[in-house]
């Protein structure tokens, strides 16, 4: 039997059009298949992003979620800010004797671990040959432009079954059809949320880019601008160029600067790292989290040619230890952001994610700061274009 553990993918951050009890009243086809195509695209008007991964040698599972307006609690405030919603968890078609016991497939109401879900199967609702699971929950959402707290059930999860004619969808099947996504999930954050790589730009071209939107929670907009980008219908000539929107999925959920496991990921590289404490608590050693692993290991395999690494608020391109001068000054000109030198309030940096970048990889790092409050307009447009070009990728329409 297939051990599944109750997953709660979302916390704090559902969005709720008006209260949703059941979110959708009917089993709709193209909803359905948005949950399980993965990639981020548009859905009459509204954006979707799909990942897909292998939840055990059997189970091919896939989180959708949908850009909107959430509520985001930074420095104790709750602030409404767009991004992604959770939206649901799909288990891909398997048998269903897989599923025996197990409360995401068996209809009615269920207790696990202090909390209520509530389970429907092969009805109007769920359609034939599978469950959808609500949990009872209490949200804060934003409803009608206003950060409100919902308490009621709360779509969570679907669990397709195989039948006569529709086949089982193996997480190896994907890998055996030969089919490229435009993404990976490179690692997991202390919370299990998938920590994900998109790429954007021209995969024939034979310099590689790499943006990283965001590493700390509660500076927002980058992030932001790594979305723009990767939402973009236009192509990108001249470079590979991946986009790491987050490495740090848990803290950017709740608005804070630390990973889960209280640690200020840019101290926790193995490099020159030494034991920080607070506020920028280092982890209990170089490596000590799955975040900073993921980026790690899939740094060292792509080993792109230039890295940006954004943050916020200093309003500045980094010249601390610089690697590429002519990168540095193509950021400058194109994000119109100052040159400052930024060594960590201390005189030196330690365990940072740039300073192991250029000293163990051919890549050239470099860090920009936005400011406290960018503009709309230059953290969707001018950034995104500035980035790119920065990077030597040219946008053509099409
Ligand atoms: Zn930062």
């Amino acid at each position: 039997m297939l051990r599944l553990i109750m997953t709660v993918a979302t916390v704090v951050t559902l969005l709720l059009t008006g209260v949703a009890i059941p979110p959708r009243a009917t089993a709709d086809v193209q909803g359905a298949a948005v949950y399980t195509t993965p990639g981020v695209h548009q859905v009459n008007g509204r954006w979707w992003k799909t990942t897909c991964e292998a939840y055990s040698s059997q189970v091919e599972r896939c989180r959708s979620e949908l850009w909107g307006q959430r509520a985001v609690k930074i420095s104790n405030r709750w602030t409404v800010e767009q991004g992604w919603i959770f939206n649901n968890l799909t288990y891909r078609p398997s048998e269903r004797r897989m599923w025996a016991g197990n409360p995401l497939a068996t209809p009615g109401e269920h207790k696990v671990n202090g909390r209520r879900w509530l389970t429907r199967c092969d009805d109007a609702w769920t359609g034939r040959g599978g469950c959808r699971t609500m949990i009872w929950s209490t949200t804060t959402g934003v409803v009608n432009g206003r950060v409100r707290n919902v308490t009621g059930w709360v779509f969570n999860n679907i669990v397709q079954f195989s039948s006569a004619s529709v086949p089982v969808v193996k997480p190896s099947d994907r890998a055996a059809s030969g089919t490229t996504l435009d993404y990976e999930i490179i690692g997991h954050s202390r919370q299990g949320r998938p920590i994900e790589a998109w790429l954007v730009g021209d995969p024939k071209a034979t310099k590689v880019s790499m943006v990283i939107g965001q590493m700390h929670g509660e500076e927002r907009y980058n992030n932001r601008t790594a979305w723009e980008i990767i939402k973009d219908p236009r192509q990108i000539k001249g470079i590979q160029l991946w986009v790491i929107p987050t490495i740090n999925p848990d803290g950017e959920a709740i608005g804070r600067r630390q990973n889960a496991a209280g640690v200020d990921l840019n101290g926790n590289f193995g490099v020159e790292w030494i034991p920080k404490a607070g506020h920028y608590y280092a982890g209990t050693g170089a490596w000590s989290e799955p975040e900073t692993r993921a980026v790690r290991d899939f740094l060292t395999r792509i080993k792109p040619h230039e890295l940006v690494s954004m943050h916020a608020p200093l309003l500045a391109v980094d010249s601390y230890q610089l690697k590429s001068r002519s990168l540095h000054d193509r950021l400058v000109r194109h994000l119109g952001l100052p040159s400052k030198y930024l060594n960590c309030r201390l005189g030196v940096c330690n365990g940072t994610m740039t300073q192991w970048i250029n000293q163990s990889l051919p890549t050239a790092a470099i860090t920009i700061e936005y400011g406290y409050t960018p503009s709309h307009d230059y953290y969707t447009r001018v950034a995104r274009d500035g980035l790119v070009k920065a990077l030597g990728g040219t946008f053509t329409i099409g």
